[in-house]
């Protein structure tokens, strides 16, 4: 992958001092507006809050709890994950709030995995670690190294973006930051993942496989996907994948409570702008409308989303895509071993991926509780399923041999990935910001966090803070 040097960036960067002329409605204490309290609001109230010189007061609004995407379903007395699960090790965001706030990580628990074509699996491991290796590099040779080598240059390029946030630069669009990580990463958005592997002398074998059976767990999607959030993907499917001991929402919660913010459970439905520049809020069921000198929206605003009322605003905002659904089932019970061809239930291994993209499920996976390690090994035998549509009885029935219980979470989990819709704007009016923006490039907890931190930088500037100058006072944001 190419790199390019500082310099050459810098056209680029967005350095902060483009919107000075704001006058704050109380200059010690600048009051901001967080629409959406999952972990892209949480962490932008966060850092707003740590920002040096702003003081802010700020109101974070959501009409769901806190923590959005990032949920939990008890099922007999234990909790497990429904949405965002798994972090990367090199997650660094995630990594050092978990570290900050004092949170464990959640045991790990090394189970088997196999890819099931619809009849049967085309590979599934033994249990022989070493075995298991090699039998994957019989099946898919070179290209596993290869894909592995492109992963870790891209991962590579990806952490300069820690430094440039470290350093007080911000970008008013996806594609820019983008570009600063990697001037390759905008081409990735316009080729498939199964282009760009092909490009690279990836195997068909594998991308017909490995990379659609990881698409398909990860993002309900398949190699059609541009390569951008393709790679993501294959990121996440290495080794040393880890989540929170007692549940990932313990950050944003955390996040929420250390910024100082005020949570309000209210639904936002229109954001007006002012003769003065500065913003007043209208509630689906709240007649108030308070004002603020700068608006943050934390949320993916789509036509099958959430929608805002953006009135008096110079010029028109369009948010083109669409989200996909995934459903997730939980199911307290049997896997249906006949299904799958195992001897017996106890033979049935843990992750099952798909590569068959006309299957009616994307993936099924053996589920712990977030806090395993609490003497949770006596807990019910819990089983998590990917579908693009609810799985029917008989779906179900195929599937598993008993069932006790079953909860269905139908998300709007992720943009649809298929190439149409272009990375939009962070800032979508001087003063008003949009972290979302960043999904269409990839979505993950992660990429959430860089959003709120970007998005952070340019509402400081707008409020008048010389970010910059944070470089020459060796500032960096409290992690
Ligand atoms: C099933 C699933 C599995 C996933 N797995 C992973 C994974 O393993 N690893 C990973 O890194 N990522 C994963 N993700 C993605 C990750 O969960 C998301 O990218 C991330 O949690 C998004 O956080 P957010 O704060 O940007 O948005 P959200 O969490 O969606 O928060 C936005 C909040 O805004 C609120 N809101 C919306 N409109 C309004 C309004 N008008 N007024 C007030 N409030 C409003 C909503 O109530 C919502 O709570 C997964 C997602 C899903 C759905």
């Amino acid at each position: 992958m190419a790199g390019s040097s500082f310099r050459t960036m810098i056209p680029l960067i967005i350095l902060l001092f483009i919107c000075k002329s704001h006058q704050v409605l109380d200059p010690s204490q600048p009051r901001i507006a967080i629409v959406g309290a999952g972990i892209s609001g949480t962490s932008a109230a966060y850092f707003l809050s740590k920002t040096p010189g702003l003081n802010p007061k700020i109101d974070v609004y959501s009409k769901d709890p806190v923590g959005g995407r990032m949920a939990t379903v008890n099922i007999q007395g234990y909790d497990f994950e429904t949405g965002g699960s798994v972090l990367h090790p090199r997650n660094r965001y995630m990594k050092q709030f978990a570290e900050q706030f004092g949170f464990k990580r959640k045991k790990g628990i090394s189970g088997k995995f196999g890819l099931y074509d619809g009849s049967h699996f085309v590979y599934s491991e033994g249990d022989w670690s070493v075995m298991n290796v090699a039998s994957l590099l019989w099946r898919y040779g070179f290209s596993l190294l290869k894909v592995n080598t492109l992963v870790g240059e891209m991962l590579n390029q990806f952490e300069r973006i820690y430094s440039f946030q470290d350093d007080g630069y911000a970008f008013s669009n996806v594609a820019d930051l983008l570009s600063a990580m990697d001037p390759s990463f905008n081409l990735m958005l316009e080729r498939s993942l199964e282009a760009g592997l092909k490009h690279a002398g990836v195997s068909n074998l594998f991308i017909e496989e490995l990379a659609n059976a990881i698409m398909r767990v990860n993002y309900g999607q398949s190699s059609d996907a541009h390569q951008f959030v393709g790679s993501v993907s294959l990121a996440g499917a290495e080794t040393g994948l880890w989540s929170l001991h007692g549940g990932n929402k313990k950050i944003p919660h955390a996040l929420l409570n250390a910024s100082g913010a005020s949570f309000h459970n209210e639904e936002v439905e229109a954001i007006h702008l002012n003769s003065d520049g500065r913003f007043s809020l209208r509630f689906k069921e709240n007649d108030e409308m308070p004002l603020y000198d700068a608006v943050i929206l934390a949320t993916p605003v789509t036509n099958d989303t959430s929608m805002f009322g953006f009135e008096n605003f110079p010029r028109q905002f369009h948010f083109p895509g669409r989200f996909h659904q995934t459903v997730c089932t939980m199911v307290q019970g049997d896997v249906n071993h006949e299904t799958f061809q195992f001897a017996d239930s106890s033979s049935v291994i843990d992750d099952i991926f798909t590569t068959n993209r006309t299957l009616f499920f994307n993936s099924l996976a053996r589920n712990y509780p977030v806090d395993i390690d609490d003497g949770a090994e006596n807990a019910p035998s819990v089983w998590k399923v990917f579908s693009n549509e609810p799985l029917s009885k008989r779906e179900l029935d195929i599937l598993f041999s008993t069932i006790n219980e079953t909860f269905v979470i139908k998300w709007k989990a992720y943009p649809e990935y298929d190439g149409t819709t272009s990375t939009g704007n962070f800032t979508l009016h001087p003063g008003l910001y949009h972290i979302n923006a960043i999904e269409f490039a990839a979505s993950a907890m992660e990429m959430g966090i860089i959003g709120a931190r970007n998005v952070a930088l340019l509402a400081a500037s707008h409020l008048g803070v010389d970010v910059q100058d944070r470089k020459t006072q060796s500032f960096h944001i409290e992690l």
